[in-house]
């Protein structure tokens, strides 16, 4: 029987165990509404406040209160751009970049439809940001709210969220940044830069789908998009998803205590991977700096050959990695990130991303190097454009 090897763990990741155990009392025992007047339900309360100091720990939060839990990262993002556009006087100015995640590019659009301002802000060849244009955007004599991210969920490069914090800050605006890739990953804090919103999303590090959290700084003002309760102290209304919420705080802990000693196990399994299919591989190269970027990421293209049909290969020896690729109304669109990355049109097609976890093995990277170079090969062998 084929092994099985799960590398796509910047879409998501198995709940640890230990998340799982800390979340079961909240089915069974302690299932009250934290809202209630009584003991029982009330006594839930505790626990919201202890995974709020987890999460916030985890980002360098100064004050727990700055986290308000929500429901996935997606939701942080749209809340963190439309709330804090809506709670800033006049029309301001909207300053991304054109690799963000759906999640931001989407209420980015919705706002630029709506007559609002947006500069959505290129990047270079190796996907890294020019701060001079993130300068430029930001003197367009509007204020500004800015929502960079600050790693790249398909090619892990990472942007220097510190120094577009302070160009954000000093003309006034207000800077949000998707961390959801970053966060567990590489020590991050919120309390030594000059972040005012941050989102992260638990199922990207070890907790269940359906529940993230938005960090803002005290001071800053968002307009609530869900109203009508005083939940998240008036800030996103709702009835609170208990389990879920101590799970992720579980995990923020977990992560905290382990990020030292995953990094370097993710690394290094990285490393093996990208230098072994690089040398087994014909026309194969990293998209994305490979000295700026997360440790578990690399982005392989595989000249002449469609990224799809190296998903289906793989998937059929056990193998689960994804594609920057996604499927749009019936056809196969590039990766957004890649084409704003320059990537030549014979490698556009052809990329895939490997993602590990703590919970990859040595084992894991043999199999994968030992298939690729079947599946490439194979595929090129199938390929009208190869010419050698
Ligand atoms: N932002 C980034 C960078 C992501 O990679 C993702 C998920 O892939 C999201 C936001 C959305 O998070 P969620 O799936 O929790 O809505």
């Amino acid at each position: 029987m084929n092994r099985s090897v799960y590398v796509d763990n910047n879409a998501t990741t198995a709940v640890a165990p230990e998340v799982t155990e800390s979340m079961l009392p909240f089915f069974s025992e302690h299932w009250g509404n934290p809202s209630s007047m009584h003991t029982f339900g009330g006594g839930v309360k505790k626990y919201i406040d202890h995974a709020r100091e987890q999460v916030a720990a985890l980002i360098g939060a100064e004050h727990p209160n700055e986290i308000i839990f929500t429901s996935c990262g997606s939701e942080s993002d749209n809340m963190a751009i439309r709330g804090a556009v809506d709670a800033m006087d006049g029309h301001p100015h909207i300053i991304t970049t054109r690799v963000e995640h759906a999640a931001v590019l989407g209420p980015s659009h919705y706002l630029e439809d709506k007559g609002y301002r947006v500069s959505t802000l290129d990047v270079d060849e190796k996907g890294n940001l020019n701060l001079e244009q993130v300068r430029d955007a930001s003197r367009s004599g509007k204020k500004t709210v800015a929502s960079i991210m600050w790693a790249n969920n398909e090619t892990g490069v990472v942007f220097p969220v510190a120094e577009i914090g302070n160009i954000i800050q000093e003309g006034g605006g207000i800077f949000h940044t998707d961390a959801v890739q970053i966060a567990g990953k590489i020590p991050i804090s919120v309390g030594k830069i000059p972040v005012d919103l941050l989102s992260i999303s638990g199922h990207k590090l070890h907790a269940p789908k359906g529940v993230g959290a938005l960090y803002v700084r005290r001071g800053t003002k968002i307009t609530p998009h869900i109203m009508g309760g005083h939940q998240e102290r008036g800030r996103r209304a709702g009835t609170e998803n208990v389990p879920y919420i101590v799970g992720l705080g579980k995990a923020c802990e977990m992560a905290m205590q382990r990020i030292k000693q995953d990094t370097g196990h993710v690394r290094r399994l990285r490393d093996r991977l990208e230098e072994g299919i690089l040398a087994t591989c014909k026309g194969a190269r990293v998209n994305g700096d490979r000295e700026n970027r997360l440790p578990n990421t690399t982005n392989i293209s595989f000249e002449y050959v469609e990224g799809e049909a190296i998903l289906l290969m793989l998937d059929d020896v056990g193998i689960c990695a994804s594609t920057g690729s996604a499927c749009a109304s019936g056809s196969l669109e590039p990766s957004h990130v890649l084409r704003a990355m320059d990537v030549p049109r014979s490698m556009l097609h052809g990329s895939i991303r490997f993602s590990l976890s703590c919970y990859n093995s040595d084992e894991d990277i043999d199999y994968v190097l030992e298939q690729m170079p079947h599946v490439i090969n194979r595929l090129r062998e199938l390929s009208p454009f190869v010419q050698d």
